[in-house]
């Protein structure tokens, strides 16, 4: 079969890959609640106390300045120690540090809106997404970059080189919502230990945001593990994604929509005459990997379900 001419992607030398740099991030992304918004899954104080109070405006005023001094604080040590690194080569603890700078920077910005604890705990849950997509894609020979974490954005880590097969790649990204709803559940088991309604808050964010991450646009978890299901899937997810945005117009769905909508033509594009090896999978796999990501979506519901607390 030849391909028409002057479609661009055909042109000698200048074959598109499935996979690129570009589209090598593979993340814990979440919908971002602007300051105040009442949302479900914000975590509220008991009324009597016991839990960390939000306080009032001025006190929550406070707590922001403090948390912008410390900002400021550790930005300051974080410059003198960097060029200290940089200057012993030594690499390898730069990049550790540049997770733990990144980590600290959202930590900060969280706590402007939710306070200290939440914010940690909420960071941590994301890393723990993150680590699972980590370790199970080192373990299927791809190279991965450390965590890279934004503020109000989420998290990705690169993939450095490519999968072997769309089912790889399904799997690796399965792999983070998979982890961190396994750390929503220890969570919430936490929570019911210590009775701890900020615990069972952090639970809920945290099943929330590792089912958001299995809807099947692309760049979400759940448009690569769509990828090995069936790419009709992919409309499916954008299309999702679209409602939501409309809903709820958040940075993180603006950029699936927008990134999602490019990734979805040039895969659709490329799928069946380039890269047909790429995303050959056997019939067991595939459904092995629709039971897999069913039970965690599934899993996640439950969770939602389960760790809501009621507005008093
Ligand atoms: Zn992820």
């Amino acid at each position: 079969m030849t391909e028409p001419q002057g479609r661009p992607d055909a042109e000698p030398g200048r074959i598109p890959e499935p996979w690129s740099p570009q589209s090598g991030q593979i993340g814990g992304w979440h919908p971002t609640p602007p300051p105040g918004a009442p949302r479900p899954y914000l975590y509220k104080p008991e009324p009597d106390g016991t839990q960390p109070p939000r306080g009032n405006n001025k006190q929550r005023w406070g707590r922001a300045g403090g948390g912008a001094a410390a900002g400021v604080g550790v930005a300051a040590k974080a410059g003198l120690l960097a060029k200290l690194v940089v200057a012993l080569k030594a690499s390898a603890v730069l990049v550790k540090f540049k997770v733990v700078l990144s980590m600290a920077v959202s930590v900060v910005a969280y706590a402007f809106i939710f306070g200290w604890w939440y914010a940690v705990g909420f960071v941590a849950l994301i890393a723990v997404h993150e680590l699972g997509h980590l370790v199970v894609l080192r373990a299927l020979g791809v190279k991965v970059s450390a965590p890279t974490f934004i503020p109000f954005m989420g998290a990705f880590v690169s993939m450095k080189s490519k999968p072997k097969s769309v089912a790889h790649e399904a799997i690796g990204a399965l792999a983070g919502p998979a982890v961190g709803t396994l750390g929503a559940l220890a969570t919430l088991e936490l929570s019911n230990a210590f009775n701890s309604q900020l615990l069972r808050a952090l639970a809920y964010t945290a099943f929330f945001i590792n089912l958001f991450n299995l809807v099947p646009a692309l760049p979400l978890d759940g448009g690569r593990v769509a990828g090995a299901l069936h790419p009709a899937l992919w409309i499916v997810g954008l299309a999702a994604a679209a409602v939501f945005a409309v809903l709820h117009p958040t940075p993180v769905l603006l950029i699936v929509l927008v990134i999602g909508g490019f990734e979805l033509v040039r895969r659709w594009r490329t799928r069946k005459w380039i890269d047909a090896a790429y995303y050959a999978i056997a019939p067991a796999t595939r459904v092995g990997i629709g039971i897999a990501y069913a039970a965690v979506a599934i899993v996640c519901i439950w969770g939602i379900n389960i760790a809501y607390i009621p507005r008093h």
